[in-house]
């Protein structure tokens, strides 16, 4: 039986997969993994499931972070680890897709449990890891700290020092400078080139890591963040939210919902506001058939993976939004990964001034690339960029003689 994530991602292949110039078998190499690794990890007597995928390294050792969740499946981290090569592959990183998940709900765990769970996950799959084979990195539920201990545990293991076999590594360990806020960063960046005029309005759906800090670099460079939405609602406010004061109250109160000075809205409300600008990083499939003609918003940014379904998207391409893909608005993670990984090979380390150059052009640089397919075949921002990521990993399969 073929899974959601594969029908809807063959149906996004076949749209530009002639111009790229795939035929049946090349589109059947996409859904074939290089290595599929397995593991019952047990800490104090409870047993976890655990995966660590490469999708496909055409392009490089394989790159994608680990989740900690209880939903976490082989066939979601399959899926993850797809969405790792098409990402890897726009954003012209030497990487191939990668993905790793635990099957298990951390909020359970004592900090004890934590760590020796993510010493037993190196000490499982520390064979098929390392900074030319593939290189984990966070994902849900996991951050720097767990990326330390594992480097720690895979450092034990192969008696030798290795920083690049990982990357969100805590600072001293030779982690990078942007790296909390880079996925935030990624997506301001590309609405600043996309979006010159400053006063722009914007809905932000999902108030956390990546939502909260777009919302707070938008709001300080001037544009205007009417609404802001968490699980527990969403607030309005017509000439622009205090969103320092809003992030103050949803750090102290657990939601944006208490911020006294908005009006109350629900977060259907908040989804279809007419504003300039809808960013959504909250969930997966929040923009469905049901709900996307209700959208208002003339630009939306997909900082969380896929929340846009297929039926809302050619919805929305009707009505001539502009979409910028979660494959390229929430790279930004990636690209700052790859330059931690560039440090950690050459011995280097770059400035501040350095990093946040040669990070704003990747993701510029891509954008345009987008850009100028969109425009020279008639595509919609994420055929285009799919477009670009095909025609890329395609050319390293023929390279290799692989297709
Ligand atoms: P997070 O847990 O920090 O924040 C999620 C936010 O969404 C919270 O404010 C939560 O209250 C809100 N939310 C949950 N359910 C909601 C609902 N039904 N309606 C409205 N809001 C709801 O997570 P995050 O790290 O900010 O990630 C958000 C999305 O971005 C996810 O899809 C994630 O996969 C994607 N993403 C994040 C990163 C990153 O670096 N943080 C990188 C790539 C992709």
């Amino acid at each position: 039986m073929r899974h959601d994530w594969e029908r809807d991602a063959r149906e996004r292949i076949e749209k530009v997969a002639h111009l790229v110039g795939m035929g049946r078998k090349e589109i059947e190499t996409l859904f074939s993994f290089k290595r599929v690794s397995h593991a019952k990890l047990e800490v104090n007597g409870k047993v976890y499931d655990a995966w660590r995928i490469l999708h496909n390294d055409w392009l490089g050792p394989g790159k994608g972070g680990i989740r900690y969740h209880p939903s976490v499946s082989e066939n979601e981290v399959k899926m993850l680890s797809f969405l790792m090569t098409i990402k890897n592959s726009l954003m012209g990183l030497p990487f191939g897709g990668a993905k790793g998940g635990v099957q298990v709900d951390v909020k359970q765990l004592s900090r004890q449990e934590l760590e020796k769970l993510s010493r037993a996950y190196v000490h499982a799959f520390h064979e098929v890891l390392g900074q030319d084979k593939d290189i984990p990195a966070p994902d849900m539920y996991t951050d720097a700290e767990i990326m330390g201990w594992m480097l720690d545990e895979f450092e034990k293991i192969e008696q030798r020092h290795e920083p690049g076999m990982i990357t969100g590594k805590p600072l001293v360990l030779q982690g990078c400078k942007l790296r909390e806020k880079a996925t935030a960063k990624g997506g301001f960046v590309l609405l600043n080139e996309l979006i010159g005029r400053k006063e722009a309005s914007v809905a932000v759906h999902g108030f956390g890591n990546a939502g909260k800090n777009v919302a707070l670099m938008l709001h300080d460079s001037g544009f205007r963040v009417v609404g802001v939405g968490d699980s527990k609602g969403a607030i309005y406010d017509s000439n622009g939210l205090d969103i320092i004061a809003v992030a103050d109250t949803k750090d102290k109160a657990g939601t944006v919902v208490s911020y006294g000075k908005a009006e109350k809205i629900s977060n259907d409300q908040l989804l279809s506001l007419d504003v300039d600008i809808l960013v959504l990083a909250a969930l997966e499939n929040t923009i469905t058939g049901e709900n996307a003609r209700n959208v208002k918003a003339k630009y939306i940014l997909e900082l969380a993976n896929n929340p846009v379904t297929l039926d809302a998207d050619n919805i929305l391409n009707e009505a001539g939004v502009v979409l910028v893909p979660d494959i390229l608005a929430n790279a930004g993670g990636v690209v700052v990964s790859y330059l931690e990984w560039v440090q950690n090979e050459t011995g280097n380390i770059f400035d501040s001034r350095f990093l946040e150059d040669k990070f704003k052009n990747i993701m510029l640089n891509t954008l345009g690339h987008v850009l100028e397919t969109a425009r020279k075949y008639d595509l919609s921002l994420r055929n285009a960029a799919y477009f670009v990521s095909l025609s890329r990993l395609f050319e390293a399969g023929r390279a290799r003689g692989k297709i």
